[in-house]
């Protein structure tokens, strides 16, 4: 359902247990969706996860399938809480627990408003391993101390942004003060407003990105992130993502001329206009290059870490770092280059495998961690770049 990617690792290799894989077959899946291949493996793990896609991409499964994975053989108590936006999208949640858990006798309770409390209440005070519910009637559930969240081991924040234009906001930060704080949180959305990227800072620990699809519109709000990519694939991500329609002024850093000169090459040869500007250029040529990019004549300009003071361009649409800058000031002071920009998004950061501790320095610095995106295809493995 994608074609980012060429190669989509089998549902076999993504550490899930016989028995998933069996329902998955059984489900007539064939291969995971992308999503599902980022997601899937790192959920696992137990980390965070910020999983973007488009609506119909398979999330659902990305998360459904870890949880069940972990509540197997486990005691039987309340260790799963998913909330979602809607009454049909609580259901159909429900509707993959039972498909996946099917073996594993998992009790899953579906939570909605608009239908008697009383047999909720009844199931609820059963024993239920799982809970599927829309913010609004778990809240009243809670109050009626329906049930406790002392065991909860998993929260999914579903369809994010769905459930925020809907205004369930508060209602959402109410349930999540009950849920202990120990615990993996996963948010699933298809766009990322600044109102989801805040409800993530908010309830997600050191969360890793895992976006599908590179024109998606998500990106375009995360104000800085970090690509993880094998040094080798670092100029074909950047031809990639070039290839975005929005990124019509974009500020290239590299750390050396050579690489400048030799990204500008690679850059060419895909058909991309560019022009480098480093200490071995010409005045002249520097500011033909500079003159170039502000009247829009040329889109790329690739700068050295030198060229980078005295560079003031307004309308940069996008920063990135093809090299992680060496010294966390330059990292700062670059983001600042796009000026309002930076606040819809878009200073990205390709991080190679050896780049690893220089970008932990620079989030040490901001005192945050930077979100990372992982591009099917592109990326070296994120668990690697925590
Ligand atoms: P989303 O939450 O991303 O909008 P869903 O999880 O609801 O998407 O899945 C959309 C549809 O894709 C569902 O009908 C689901 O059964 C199907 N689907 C999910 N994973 C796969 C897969 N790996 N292969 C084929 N179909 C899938
Ligand atoms: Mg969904």
């Amino acid at each position: 359902m994608q074609t980012t990617i060429e190669t989509l690792p089998a549902f076999e290799l993504l550490g899930l247990a016989p028995e998933l894989i069996d329902a998955i077959r059984d489900a007539g899946y064939r291969e995971p969706t992308p999503i599902q291949a980022q997601a899937i493996p790192l959920a696992l793990k137990g980390r965070d996860l910020i999983g973007l896609a488009q609506t119909g991409t398979g999330k659902t499964a990305a998360f459904t399938l870890p949880i069940v994975q972990r509540l197997l053989g486990g005691p039987r108590r309340l260790r799963a809480l998913i909330l979602t936006p809607t009454r049909e999208l609580a259901a159909q949640v429900r509707e993959s627990f039972e498909k996946y858990g099917r073996h594993s006798g998992l009790r899953v309770a579906e939570i909605f408003g608009g239908v008697a409390l009383g047999p909720q209440e009844t199931a609820l005070r059963r024993g239920v391993d799982v809970v599927v519910a829309t913010p609004g009637r778990l809240i009243d559930h809670l109050e009626r101390q329906n049930l406790v969240f002392d065991d909860l081991e998993v929260l999914v924040l579903d369809e994010a942004d769905r459930m925020l234009d809907m205004g369930f906001a508060p209602q959402i930060n109410q349930i999540v003060r009950e849920v202990p704080p120990y615990r993996q949180t996963l948010l699933f959305s298809a766009t990322m407003p600044p109102e989801v990227e805040a409800l993530a800072r908010k309830y997600l620990r050191k969360p890793l990105v895992v976006q599908v699809g590179l024109r998606t519109q998500a990106v375009d709000t995360v104000a800085h992130a970090v690509y993880p990519v094998p040094r080798e694939r670092k100029s074909a991500l950047l031809a990639e993502l070039l290839k975005r329609p929005e990124m019509d002024s974009v500020l290239v850093f590299t750390r050396t001329k050579h690489g400048a000169d030799r990204l500008v090459r690679h850059l060419e040869r895909a058909g991309i206009e560019a022009s480098a500007m480093h200490a071995d250029k010409t005045q002249s040529q520097r500011m033909q290059a500079l003159e170039g990019f502000r009247e829009g004549k040329i889109r790329v300009l690739v700068a050295t870490d030198i060229a980078q003071r005295g560079l003031d361009i307004a309308g940069i649409s996008h920063v990135i770092n093809y090299d992680v800058p060496q010294r966390p000031e330059d990292y700062v002071h670059r983001i600042g280059r796009t000026g309002r920009a930076a606040a819809t998004g878009d200073a990205f950061t390709f991080m190679s495998p050896d780049e690893i501790g220089m970008v932990r320095t620079i989030e040490r610095v901001l005192g945050t961690p930077i979100p990372r995106i992982s591009v099917p295809g592109y990326d070296f493995g994120t668990v690697a770049a925590d």
